[in-house]
């Protein structure tokens, strides 16, 4: 299963601490991660095994859309920053719109992303 993961400069290190914390359910459910560029880069570091896009800003947003659209991301996990304003703000609404075009589970804080997880922790 192939889980998007995003996250603004603000929301970095908490991606990092949320996948350490999930590593078992990652491992166990065979989870393919694809990230936004810096995001992806942060997680790699962690030692986690992650498809990077470009960087959000230059377009890694958009083509995490894409994949939603294309039925290869099931799933994304987009730890926002609500405290920030982002260049890419047009793109980030895009992607959550395809994801509800295509009724994909989308966590936009840290809070769901964990229960999303252990949603799909359970079913199997
Ligand atoms: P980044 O992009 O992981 O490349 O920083 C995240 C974003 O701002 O959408």
């Amino acid at each position: 299963m192939e889980i998007a993961i995003i996250a603004h400069d603000g929301m970095k290190a908490e991606m990092v601490q949320f996948l350490n914390k999930n590593k078992d359910i990652l491992i166990q459910e065979n989870i393919k991660l694809i990230a936004t560029g810096t995001t992806g880069s942060k997680a790699e570091k962690a030692g986690f095994k992650v498809n990077k896009m470009l960087s959000g800003p230059i377009g890694g947003d958009a083509q995490i859309a894409a994949r939603v659209a294309e039925g290869k991301t099931k799933m994304v996990l987009f730890f926002k920053d609500p405290m920030a304003s982002h260049p890419h703000d047009a793109d980030i609404n895009m992607l959550i719109r395809v994801c509800d075009v295509h009724n994909v589970p989308l966590a936009t804080n840290p809070a769901t992303a964990e229960l999303l997880l252990q949603a799909i922790s359970q079913q199997s």
